[in-house]
């Protein structure tokens, strides 16, 4: 009775929460396993320094920059110079640059060898170069070998507090919810009811070609009027309208990804006073505890991926063929088992999230191109984002969600699935913003706690 339909709000009434919390408290251990000691989960490929912002000059918006550094903590030269923003953003550890198509032709196993550290398995973080498809989520990255970025250990960045903030930063989330999305609705059923009063209405959209610095065109799309929605009626999930479905999940999926950011950089808090890295309660009180709407769209986007991670299971097996390290026999059955614990656990519930209603009805079908290409801007976006560690995680949750949904949308739920291949990137990408969501509930459940024993206490 509570499987999450797009059309719900995750809720305490439908028990939704506790029944997600019990499947993360089973899961968690089995993804923690797999993305912290399985050298294919723990290496993401990213284009991270060879891409410039494709909708704006951002040379103002690098926390490099002292502007965007004064902005963000209140008095940056008290502050000892590890602690500092610009410190803070960078990225630690060796990095591997992914080896052209020429070095793949000569020797496709074993092309890192050398480069990625001592006890890396470097087939394990190799992969073939594949261009994307038109199912796909996510932009197809350039042809010339140094563009297809470098391997970055994820232990190593841990998605944390780092001081960027600022304009740079407004101005990307800006773009997410103003530019790529729908504007913001009134929803009086939603205030009256005290539920998700910050959700959007949706917008007719226009496009608008820009063009980068080198010239590539891309596509924006901008949001023209206003076009009122009819409200949820909210407990029951059940919207008189389902128009509009499509939209508000696409919004959702963005504040969710937002409040999970959210989420780690306040647990993982550097207080600057002592140099701790500890939970800070008042960070968590100002970003998440007073907007239920952003936490259920967290709770809700654990439920997209844990369908998704539950539905790509069956297809990661042996006898699929899947293959997670090439050459190397004893280290690809220890990935896949620890993947299959994960994929296993992920479906031990019933059906969680019911993507079967989603462009179905109306202008459902035509949605999707939309839905597709606004995601695809979003991930662009993330170039926009002046912090290496943000933009490093930002790239990783949206490829994670884009997966995602490639996932739940493109694999035909019939008996003869035509199966899109997934690159090693969209697999480490999606397990890893699973486990972002993860740590982010269990993160959220003490944050609770925290607040409960202070109020108990006043
Ligand atoms: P912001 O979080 O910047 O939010 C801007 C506005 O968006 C808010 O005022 C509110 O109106 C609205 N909003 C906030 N949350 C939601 C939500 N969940 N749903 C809907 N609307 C919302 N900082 C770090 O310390 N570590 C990181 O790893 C990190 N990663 C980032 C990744 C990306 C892609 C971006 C764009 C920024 C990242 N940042 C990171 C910066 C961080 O997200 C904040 O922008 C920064 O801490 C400033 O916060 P703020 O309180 O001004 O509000």
């Amino acid at each position: 009775a509570c499987a999450i339909s797009p059309k719900a709000i995750v809720s305490d009434a439908c028990a939704s929460y506790s029944t997600l919390e019990r499947l993360n408290r089973n899961v968690k251990p089995a993804l923690d396993e797999l993305t912290q000691t399985t050298d294919f989960f723990s290496h993401y490929r990213v284009n991270l320094f060879h891409k410039k912002c494709p909708f704006w000059n951002d040379e103002n918006g690098m926390c490099g920059n002292i502007a965007c550094a004064v902005e963000t903590l209140d008095n940056e030269e008290d502050i000892p110079p590890v602690w500092r923003a610009k410190e803070l953003g960078k990225l630690e550890g060796p990095r591997a640059q992914h080896p052209g198509k020429a070095v793949q032709k000569q020797e496709p196993v074993r092309p890192l060898k050398g480069k990625l550290g001592e006890g890396v398995g470097e087939s394990c973080v190799v992969e073939y170069d594949d261009e994307c498809d038109d199912r796909d989520y996510c932009v197809p990255e350039d042809e010339s070998a140094t563009s297809k970025g470098d391997y970055v250990s994820l232990l190593r960045n841990p998605e944390r507090f780092t001081g960027y903030a600022g304009d740079g930063a407004k101005q990307v989330w800006d773009a997410v919810y103003r530019e790529n999305c729908f504007q913001r609705s009134s929803f009086p059923h939603y205030a009256a009811l005290g539920k998700d009063t910050s959700a959007r209405g949706p917008a007719a959209m226009d496009f608008k070609a820009v063009l980068d610095a080198a010239g590539r065109q891309h596509v924006l799309e901008q949001t023209r009027e206003h076009n009122p929605l009819t409200p949820f009626v909210a407990n029951t999930g059940l919207e008189a309208e389902d128009e509009c479905l499509e939209k508000r999940v696409f919004y959702r999926v963005m504040s969710g990804m937002h409040a999970s950011i959210s989420t780690h950089l306040c647990w993982d808090f550097l207080n600057q006073t002592t140099g701790q890295w500890q939970p800070n309660l008042a960070c968590y009180k100002a970003r998440l505890h007073q907007f239920p709407d952003r936490i259920s769209n967290l709770y809700f986007n654990y439920a997209l991926l844990s369908r998704a991670i539950a539905k790509l299971g069956p297809y990661l097996t042996a006898e699929q063929g899947y293959t997670f390290c090439t050459g190397e026999p004893a280290q690809d059955a220890e990935t896949r088992e620890k993947v299959l614990a994960v994929t296993t656990k992920a479906a031990s519930v019933p059906q969680i999230f019911d993507e079967s209603l989603m462009f179905k009805n109306g202008e459902g079908p035509s949605l999707k191109e939309d839905f597709r290409n606004r995601f695809r801007n979003v991930s662009r976006l993330m170039d926009c984002v002046g912090c290496d560690k943000c933009r490093l995680w930002g790239k990783l949750q949206t490829a994670g969600y884009g997966t995602a949904l490639k996932v739940l949308f493109e694999f035909d739920n019939n008996d003869h699935p035509q199966v899109p291949v997934l690159k090693r990137t969209e697999l480490v990408a999606l397990f890893n913003t699973y486990a972002r969501l993860s740590s982010s509930m269990s993160a959220i459940q003490k944050f609770r706690g925290m607040v409960e024993a202070e109020d108990n206490k006043g």
